[in-house]
């Protein structure tokens, strides 16, 4: 396998991030193209930007080429990425969360509308996108605007101007829509706009004062529980009332994001089956970690059940190798159990589950270092996200296909494949591209992340499928230095 990146500044300088590629070559590596449904050995050709030629090899020139090396795939797209500004810039910044995305491999960000002010009206998006021009990053930035005024949950915010001035969908994520007739309205207009409800599904009623999800642990650690029927019972509800707005409203489209539990998938997979338009995500840190980690196990959620599907004993086994209480993994939906992560695995698999996405919740560190209940919600993920999704690739829990097409074939068909930026590995267009490694680990730590949010609970771990490229809109996005 040989990478030959040869990029120019207009100047002629070398590679640097924000240039142009004047010419990229990737010869004998293995290629994944979810869109055209094949993988195998490859090579590519970029031209001034352009993916110039996507060539598969055969026979004696395949040789030799297989998965375990040098991985060319479409760049990844994330649905749900919180950039923090305005209003949080200790926390991230449009720059650095672009950044972030582009060592995770990712092209298109799609960005939560929970900035302060809230993205509820043009203006504020036009400052995001100001603020991603001026990063000089080449990742394409996506943006959900609010469902309501200030993310208050009481009137619609002007969705029409917001779908006029780009948005790709609408939700008050961090929140649900609590209001029932508000989210029927939100169903219905951005239905006829043409653009899903987003929704964070969570009946707050049964969460309040939540920390940790309902079960044995949280009982042990003294956590208030977070009960899983709390994410089941807003899916139901919201699933209900799509079923009724979409006999008049044949537009209206749900899109269901980071289902954590069991329950929740099997509503979705059953509505799914009824023919009713909705879609749903999982992310990360659903399908690989779980409630045990709120108690020291540092395992992933397939080692911690037997062959039988059933949950191993942490307490007696040896699994706990870190001190409880990390608010690292707090997170909202919690981390669940070993059952429920292997519902989210099983999602994937079989099609309910349409995308990974990472819900990247960069916080200071002055908002976790804090006691446990008291700490922020979320996980700085989106850097991480390849290399968990690869671990369960590593395990036999997902193939290599549906991993890769779970972060972009499967969110460009969210976004209703319109957007330029998620067309895939297609011939005569702006190359999005990620090349990585599967052979080789790197190590999370507070330095090897680009983004401003240090909360990782793998920090210290070796992940694998190091990022060596990130090519977006035919531009460099990323690129690792040499080792
Ligand atoms: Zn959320």
């Amino acid at each position: 396998m040989t990478i030959d990146v040869d990029a120019r500044t207009s100047g002629g300088a070398r590679s640097s991030v924000g240039a142009r590629l004047a010419d990229l070559e990737i010869s004998r590596a293995w290629l994944v193209d979810p869109a055209s449904g094949r993988e195998g050995p490859g090579e590519i050709v970029v031209t001034d930007g352009v993916l110039e030629a996507v060539t598969w090899l055969e026979g004696v020139e395949a040789e030799g080429i297989d998965a375990s090396g040098v991985i060319v795939a479409a760049g990844f797209i994330d649905l749900h990425a919180h950039l923090r500004e305005p209003g949080n810039e200790d926390a991230e910044t449009v720059a650095t969360g672009l950044a972030a995305a582009a060592h995770g491999g990712f092209t298109t960000v799609c960005v939560m509308p929970n900035t302060t002010p809230a993205l509820d009206e043009p203006s504020v998006l036009a400052r995001i996108r100001d603020a991603a021009a001026a990063s000089g990053l080449p990742v394409a930035l996506l943006a959900h605007g609010a469902v309501s005024a200030g993310r208050a949950g009481e009137q619609l915010a002007a969705l029409g101007e917001l779908a006029d001035a780009g948005v790709v969908g609408f939700s008050d994520d961090g929140a649900p829509v609590g209001s029932a007739s508000l989210f029927r309205n939100a169903l219905a207009y951005a239905g006829m706009l043409g653009l899903p409800i987003v929704d964070h599904p969570e009946d707050a009623a049964l969460t309040e004062g939540a920390e940790a999800n309902e079960g044995l642990i949280a009982t042990i650690l003294g956590l208030r529980g977070w009960p899983r029927a709390a994410e089941a019972d807003a899916v139901a509800r919201d699933l209900a009332i799509l079923a009724d707005v979409v006999g008049d409203v044949p537009g209206a489209r749900l899109h269901l994001t980071h289902l954590s539990t069991a329950a929740s998938l099997a509503h979705v997979r059953l509505a799914k089956a009824a023919g009713l338009p909705v879609t749903c995500d999982v992310t990360p840190h659903h399908l690989a970690l779980t409630e045990e980690w709120l108690a020291g196990a540092r395992r992933w959620s397939w080692e911690a059940l037997d062959d039988d599907g059933v949950a191993r004993d942490h307490w007696r086994d040896g699994a706990i190798t870190a001190p409880p209480f990390d608010t690292s993994v707090r997170v909202n939906p919690p981390l669940r159990s070993a059952v429920d992560a292997a519902a989210c695995l099983a999602a994937l698999v079989d099609g309910t589950a349409d995308a990974i996405a990472t819900d990247h919740a960069p916080h200071a560190e002055v908002d976790k270092a804090v006691e446990f209940g008291l700490a922020a919600n979320g996980i700085s993920g989106i850097e991480t996200a390849l290399g968990v999704v690869l671990a369960a690739v590593d395990a036999g829990r997902l193939s290599l296909a549906t991993a890769i097409a779970a972060l972009t074939t499967g969110p460009a068909r969210v976004l209703g494949d319109r957007e330029p930026s998620t067309r895939g590995l297609f011939e005569g267009e702006s190359a999005n591209v990620v090349v990585f490694d599967r052979s080789a680990t790197w190590r999370v730590t507070p330095d090897a992340l680009a983004s401003k949010g240090k909360n990782s609970p793998l920090l210290g771990r070796d992940l694998p499928g190091r990022v060596l490229l990130t090519v977006a809109g035919g531009r460099i996005a990323y690129e690792a230095a040499d080792d």
